[in-house]
C-alpha cells in the first residue's frame, strides 16, 4: 500500500510519514500543490492525504485536477479553519473524506482503512422489498432469513422489480430490461419466470408478492 502525504508543515510531514511507514505503508511526502500534482500523477497511490492550505497550489485546486485528468484513487484533505465550510468545498471538489487538524493518528489510520475497503470492494446497496433482500454484488437473495437459489435470469428479473417496487410493466419492458437485447426467442419468456420465481420466492412463504395485473403486465408488491 503506497501513500502519498501533500504537506509543506515539515514536522507534520515527517510525523505522518513516520507513523505510516511504522504501519507498514511505503509513504512518499510532497511538500507544495505541484509537486503533490506531480507525484499523484505518475505514481500509482493507493490514497492520497492532501493538506488544504499548500504554497503554489492549495489543495482543493489539486483535487479538482486530479479528478479533471482522470485519477480516482482515494483522496483524504486535511483541513485546518473553518472545517464545514472546507469540508463542503472539498467534496464539491471531488475528495473522500476529510479530518479537521488537530487529529489522533488512530483516527488517521481508520479512516485510511476505509477508504482503501471502499475502493477494493465497490458494494452496491443491498435492495429490500417488503422481507425480500437482494444483493447486487454478491448476487444473493433471501427472504426473511432463508437464502434462495436464483438462475442468473430469474435473479436479472428479480433484480429488475425490486429496483421499481409498486410499479407495473408489460412484458416488452421487461424484456427490454432484463433481456438486455432484441429478445426473439420464446414470445411467454416473461410469464414463465414470473412463475419459476414465485415457485421460488413466493409459494414456499405463503406469499403473492409477485402481482399479475391483467391486461397490463406484472409488478413486485411494495409489501
Ligand atoms: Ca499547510
Amino acid at each position: 500500500m503506497r501513500i502519498l502525504v501533500v504537506e509543506d508543515e515539515v514536522r507534520m510531514a515527517a510525523l505522518l510519514k513516520r507513523g505510516l511507514e511504522e504501519d507498514g505503508y511505503a509513504v512518499d511526502v510532497a511538500t507544495d500543490g505541484p509537486e503533490g500534482l506531480w507525484y499523484a500523477t505518475e505514481n500509482p497511490y493507493d490514497t492520497i492525504l492532501l493538506d488544504v492550505m499548500l504554497p503554489g497550489m492549495d489543495g482543493f485546486e489539486v483535487c479538482k485536477r486530479l479528478r479533471a485528468e482522470g485519477c480516482w484513487m482515494p483522496i483524504l484533505m486535511l483541513t485546518a479553519v473553518d472545517p464545514v465550510q472546507e469540508r463542503v468545498r472539498g467534496l464539491d471538489v471531488g475528495a473522500d473524506d476529510y479530518l479537521t487538524k488537530p487529529f489522533s493518528f488512530a483516527e488517521l489510520e481508520a479512516r485510511i482503512r476505509a477508504l482503501t475497503r471502499r475502493v477494493k470492494v465497490p458494494r452496491p446497496t443491498v435492495l429490500e422489498v417488503d422481507d425480500l433482500r437482494l444483493d447486487p454484488s454478491t448476487h444473493q437473495v433471501w427472504r426473511g432469513d432463508t437464502e434462495l437459489d436464483l438462475s442468473p435470469k430469474e435473479f436479472a428479473l428479480l433484480e429488475f422489480l425490486m429496483r421499481h417496487p409498486g410499479q407495473v410493466f408489460g412484458r416488452t419492458q421487461i424484456i427490454e430490461h432484463v433481456w438486455d437485447f432484441e429478445y426473439e426467442g420464446i414470445s411467454n419468456v416473461v410469464e414463465q419466470y414470473i412463475s419459476y420465481l414465485r415457485r421460488k420466492l413466493d409459494q414456499p412463504f405463503g406469499k403473492n408478492s409477485l402481482e399479475t395485473v391483467r391486461g397490463v403486465g406484472y409488478r413486485l408488491r411494495k409489501g
